[in-house]
């Protein structure tokens, strides 16, 4: 469905095909007051899934409200890579453990889990509230995943560490850029996109920090934000202990996701 499709069908509550057989039906008073609300909202900017209290993800649904990123499609090549590491994992018999970083909404770790039955998966934000719609997720798509609050690292507890996976999707934005871009990133929470001056600050704090809390050849994998890929992997030579092993490009072709592996 487009957009407008979306919205009618949301708003008017049916479905795609009956917004076509009716089509020359008049909204009443109250229908009309409330499209042209909704409408008002999404054309100031206001993003569609916020409306519509969901998004799509790796082929499945996931509630989504302001306390959360909205899921963005090149995050998909993050599951997809992670999957493929956790996949190897279980071919070779063993129970991934698997720590996501900064889970907002909880797409990525859900993914993963469903994808990976038996995975041990450990999910954290610093938000407690985008961890209320994570846990929400989590019930909805029937995965048992550890929701913790922490910063970063500094999350008790952190069960089954060291891991054989550590995943995330940091605030990679940097801060002067963010009121530069498109207006829908107005209304997502800051704190999931702004990553400092030159927007690599997370990198440097979670490369300092990983290795400790990787397995022998554990591996790390980041998504990326457009033009960082040399700098962070700087951070990771810089004495992170971790070497780059795979770059993935997305459908811009740009690099968006990296592994990066302990070295001993
Ligand atoms: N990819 C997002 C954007 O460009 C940013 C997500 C992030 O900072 N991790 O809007």
């Amino acid at each position: 469905m487009n957009e407008a499709e979306l919205l009618f069908s949301r708003v008017l509550n049916c479905d795609r095909v009956s917004l076509y057989l009716n089509k020359k039906d008049k909204l009443g008073a109250q229908s009309g007051a409330l499209v042209s609300s909704v409408l008002r909202k999404r054309i100031s900017g206001y993003p569609l899934q916020y409306i519509l209290g969901k998004a799509d993800f790796f082929g499945r649904e996931f509630l989504v409200n302001e306390s959360v990123l909205i899921p963005r499609p090149e995050t998909e090549i993050l599951v997809e890579t992670a999957l493929k590491i956790g996949l190897r994992l279980k071919a070779k018999g063993l129970r991934p453990d698997m720590l996501e970083l900064g889970t907002g909404s909880g797409c990525v770790a859900i993914s993963l889990a469903k994808e990976l039955p038996g995975a041990n998966v450990i999910a954290t934000d610093i938000s407690e509230k985008a961890l209320g719609v994570a846990r929400k997720n989590g019930r909805l798509h029937n995965v048992k995943i550890n929701f913790v609050q922490g910063n970063l690292f500094n999350t008790h507890p952190l069960p089954f560490t060291p891991y054989h996976l550590i995943i995330s999707n940091p605030p990679y934005i940097p801060s002067g850029e963010i009121n530069k871009l498109q207006p829908e990133i107005a209304y997502e929470p800051r704190q999931a996109l702004d990553g400092g001056k030159d927007g690599l600050d997370y990198y440097r704090r979670i490369a300092g920090q990983c290795s400790a809390y990787l397995k022998e050849e554990g591996v790390l994998v980041f998504e990326i934000g457009f033009g960082q890929y040399e700098e962070i992997e700087k951070i990771l030579q810089k004495g992170a202990k971790l070497q780059i092993i795979d770059v993935i490009r997305d459908y811009a072709d740009i690099r968006r996701v990296i592994v990066a592996q302990k070295v001993k």
